[in-house]
């Protein structure tokens, strides 16, 4: 175990390093890495990389070709480590808005795109980390994280990879936007989307309608059905966002498609919900149409199981001698990359980031103040587990 005075070094240290961690985040934050603008993404790890190598870790620099590069790093020590989640893509494309990719304090509060979600997550991993390095504990404890390039848009490329490095780690920690008085993410929604095209008959609408077989209506029947599977009760969700179909007002119309979002609590939810609506499909299908399904990205839910609530009270304890809150937050349908490594059997708590409000919204951000007591909490949580 860490002694008493190397965790007070760590901690000595960290209170001094308010200003390093706001330049830090300023220059981050400065620079856009909406998750297609690959260039912007890659200067973001250009940017972390020489922050993580510089603690000792090993960094490796995973190359994407579709998106920005993830980062995958790790201390020396031996044995099943604790495993930091990171993501440097935000959901902000350059010039977003009027104050896109500016940053602006005011007072205690700091604006700018992605500084909640999730680069003052980024900043407290790192500023945390490199406390318990000047405290020459860090090489001590088995730790290991990425931060990867593709969270925004539901992490297809670093899911495999996320799932394949935090295999076997003790614990996961999300560094997700930080909630209102400090709550630890313990339960997330699962979500999916898939895409429902139907196929039917052109025909004139005046001169021989009877030979059409319209694509449309077979699909405003399966969306009528499939919007009928939302189960509020059960946190389930079907929503159609898109719809779209025809070719001119008089012509049946041979083709329509929709986009269907999904949400639900357990995997076996999830795997239901598909089954239904491949039923439907069939079902809402009128004679001469077909209605096909194609599965888009998913993410499972973060499911709270003892192990997880066990790692979340004792982050808690960890933030309240922090002088942060504790307890759980409230179910939410949103999904993070702490879901997949939950997934592979790892306890796994989100939200530990900067303390702010309004994130995927211009009016994104974050009080400074939580910098330091949120990267004091990982510290404490980490030396516990010094050998
Ligand atoms: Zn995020």
């Amino acid at each position: 175990l860490g002694s008493a005075q190397e965790l007070d070094a760590a901690l000595a240290w960290i209170a001094s390093q308010r200003p390093a961690m706001e330049q830090l985040l300023a220059a981050v934050v400065r620079q856009n890495s909406f998750t297609a603008n690959r260039d912007g993404v890659n200067a973001v790890a250009d940017a972390l990389q020489p922050e993580l190598a510089r603690l000792g870790l090993s960094v490796e620099r995973i190359h994407s070709e579709r998106f920005g590069d993830h980062l995958h790093f790790a201390s020396g020590a031996a044995g099943p480590p604790v495993f930091l989640i990171g993501h440097s893509d935000t959901v902000f494309p350059p010039g977003a808005y009027p104050d896109a990719d500016a940053w602006r304090v005011d007072g205690d509060v700091a604006h700018g795109p992605g500084c909640l979600d999730m680069k003052g997550g980024l900043v407290i991993a790192i500023f945390g980390m490199a406390a318990l390095r000047h405290a020459g504990l860090l090489e001590r404890i088995a730790v290991r994280g990425m931060f990867v390039a593709d969270e925004e848009v539901g992490s297809p490329e670093s899911q495999p990879l996320l799932r394949e490095r935090a295999r076997g780690a003790v614990c996961a920690l999300g560094f997700e936007s930080g909630r209102a008085g400090d709550l630890i993410v313990t339960r997330r929604k699962g979500t999916a989307s898939l895409v429902a095209s139907a196929s039917g008959v052109a025909a004139h609408a005046g001169v021989e309608p009877e030979k059409g077989r319209s694509a449309i209506w077979a699909l405003a029947r399966f969306v009528d059905q499939a919007q009928r599977l939302s189960a509020p009760e059960r946190g389930l969700s079907v929503t159609v966002g898109t719809f779209t179909g025809g070719t001119s007002k008089n012509t049946v119309p041979d083709r329509a498609r929709c986009e269907v979002d999904l949400r639900y609590l357990t995997p076996e939810d999830g795997a239901a919900l598909f089954g239904e609506l491949e039923r439907i499909a069939v079902e809402a299908a009128l004679e001469g149409t077909r209605i096909t399904l194609e599965r888009g990205s998913s993410r499972p839910p973060l499911v709270r199981t003892g192990a997880s609530a066990a790692i979340a009270a004792e982050y808690g304890a960890c933030q309240r001698a922090a002088g942060l809150g504790d307890g759980e937050a409230p179910l939410t349908g949103g999904g993070s990359d702490a879901a997949t490594t939950a997934a592979v059997g790892v306890p796994s708590i989100d939200g530990l980031g900067a303390r702010g409000i309004g994130f995927h919204t211009p009016n994104e951000q974050i009080e400074l103040s939580s910098l330091v007591p949120k990267a004091e909490a990982l510290i404490r949580f980490l030396a516990a587990r010094a050998t």
